[in-house]
């Protein structure tokens, strides 16, 4: 996303739209005033025309055709004070930037709620965010594989918060410009992760994710970013079967990707990783998915492209905290050497698993993952995959499941998620003991595939015996890293799902 955005302190600009939010029964005369409009009796007349009553999610559209000024004006609703909250600005501000886009307006000022709501200094920092964080989410496309022309519309690519009269520029500055700063880094890594996860696997690989890492330090300008790779040579000198066993159908080299954020100022004590599924495409392998089911399967790098893009923002926000992404990279294919059902592999850790399902194959490379960040010192360890069939039958699109092994992380990473807007559903693992001798296998250690339901448990179980003591909390996101039809603020697609809960938790454990 190219689009520039910033901070202005005046709307005298002659083009583009300029938003601003109007109490629920506010007059023609003070709707005028508020904008700076001289002609009342035309500003009643197109909010007649609309229908405007300044409730929440309507909007009117004020056009000056003068040839000096070719600029619009657009009122959104704010509805009562009383229901004055994030939630309901976010409606309020979707309708309008939704207007903007129908206007093919490019260059957008947006007012802040500053005098119509009685807001805190954190309220207003939270809307503020939400101004650039929202438009990224709202104006998201995917059509590089459309033969487009140059001159088409492509929606907002210059937004502006514009700073309060009543505001000093200094008090602005230092109080709303770095949440305006976090909106657009949000939104930047949320639609690097949607144009990855909506990528067709003809035009990715792990050497393209390796090109992406390589974007994300450039793109961060924090020196405290560095990132190496793991190539085919090295992770078999480094035993990692399991997730080399996944590649072995593949024409092409798996990868294991490692970004590593290593500030002067990081806590002591503390360093989290974060371990991503990066399955490039999933056919499932010798068992393989049912032709209906396999298209959406680009999408199985969901989890790693995440979290990749999550250090983007973590460094970004210059935060105190050591954190690592890991991203283990292949394809899972099949091939005249991929692994067959009954293979037996031999983990990083030393444990061997017997193959009862080449299609539960994640959970292979997330382990010698997990093995490899345990090695390197973690504390703290979150992992995240489109891991199961079964999480989407049991949540929707709707929440992620969340499992663990440390009630206290478990509940700071709900918290973040809580924070950020993104829905999680917890399954607590010991309320499902008996589940766990489930993957027992008769001939090696474990079995990969437990079968005979709840195969998103038994999965957080599988991995669970690879993490040994340190705190671990798994999420999987099969259900809400893609979803088959437009939401509220998103387009049918990839939603990036986990970035922002991912940098809440990071500031969290950053204090
Ligand atoms: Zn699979």
């Amino acid at each position: 996303m190219a689009r520039k955005y910033g901070i202005c302190g005046n709307v005298s600009e002659k083009s583009g739209a300029t938003l601003f939010g109007i109490p629920e029964g506010t007059s023609a005369r003070a709707c005028a005033d508020m904008a700076g409009v001289t002609d009342v009796t035309a500003v009643a007349l197109l909010m007649k025309r609309d229908k405007f009553e300044g409730k929440v999610g309507q909007t009117c559209v004020i056009e000056f055709l003068d040839d000096e000024d070719k600029s619009k004006l657009v009122l959104f609703g704010l509805g009562n004070k009383e229901g004055a909250s994030l939630k309901t600005w976010k409606k309020c501000l979707a309708a309008a930037y939704k207007a903007v886009l129908k206007e093919k307006e490019s260059v957008v000022r947006v007012g802040l709620p500053l005098t119509e709501w009685d807001l805190n200094e954190s309220d207003l920092q939270k809307i503020a965010q939400s101004v650039t964080q929202l438009a990224g989410r709202i104006d998201y496309r995917f059509d590089r594989h459309k033969t487009v022309s140059r001159h088409e519309y492509r929606g907002i690519d210059e937004l502006l918060v514009l700073q309060p009269e009543t505001m000093r520029s200094s008090v602005f500055s230092k109080l709303i410009k770095p949440y305006v700063d976090k909106g657009d880094y949000l939104a930047r890594a949320v639609n690097a992760v949607r144009d990855m996860v909506n990528e067709p696997a003809s035009h990715m690989s792990a050497a393209t994710v390796v090109r992406e890492a390589e974007m994300v330090i450039k793109a961060a300008e924090n020196p405290a970013l560095t990132m190496r790779c793991y190539g085919k040579q090295q992770l078999i000198d480094m035993n990692m079967g399991a997730f080399l066993g996944v590649n072995k159908g593949s024409t092409t080299e798996p990868v294991l990707i490692q970004v590593d954020y290593n500030p002067r100022n990081a806590k002591k004590g503390v360093h989290l990783f974060l371990v991503g599924k990066t399955v490039i495409f999933d056919t499932g392998g010798h068992n393989m998915k049912l032709s209906g089911n396999m298209d959406k399967m680009k999408i199985d790098m969901a989890g790693g492209a995440a979290m990749l893009h999550t250090m983007y923002v973590i460094a970004r926000l210059g935060l105190p905290v050591r954190v690592t992404a890991l991203l283990p990279a292949t394809d899972n294919m099949i091939g005249p050497d991929a692994m067959m059902p009954g293979d037996v592999l031999t983990s990083m850790c030393g444990k061997k698993i017997e193959i009862t399902n080449t299609d539960a194959e994640g959970r292979l490379c997330l382990i010698d993952a997990i093995t490899h960040a345990i090695a390197q010192g973690a504390t703290h360890i979150v992992d995240m995959a489109t891991l199961t069939g079964a999480m989407i039958m049991a949540c929707g699109h709707t929440a992620a499941g969340i499992f663990g092994n440390d009630n206290e992380f478990i509940n700071t990473l709900i918290d973040a998620s809580k924070v950020a807007g993104e829905q999680l559903h917890h399954f607590p693992l010991e309320e499902f003991e008996e589940m766990r001798p489930a993957h027992k296998s008769e001939i090696s250690d474990l079995v990969n595939s437990a079968g005979g339901g709840g195969g998103h448990i038994k999965a957080a179980f599988f991995i669970s015996e690879f993490v040994g003591n340190t705190k671990w909390v798994h999420l999987d996101i099969a259900g809400v890293a893609y979803s088959p039809k437009p939401t509220e603020f998103d387009p049918k697609g990839a939603t990036g799902f986990g970035v922002t809960t991912l940098v809440e938790l990071a500031e969290a454990m950053s204090t």
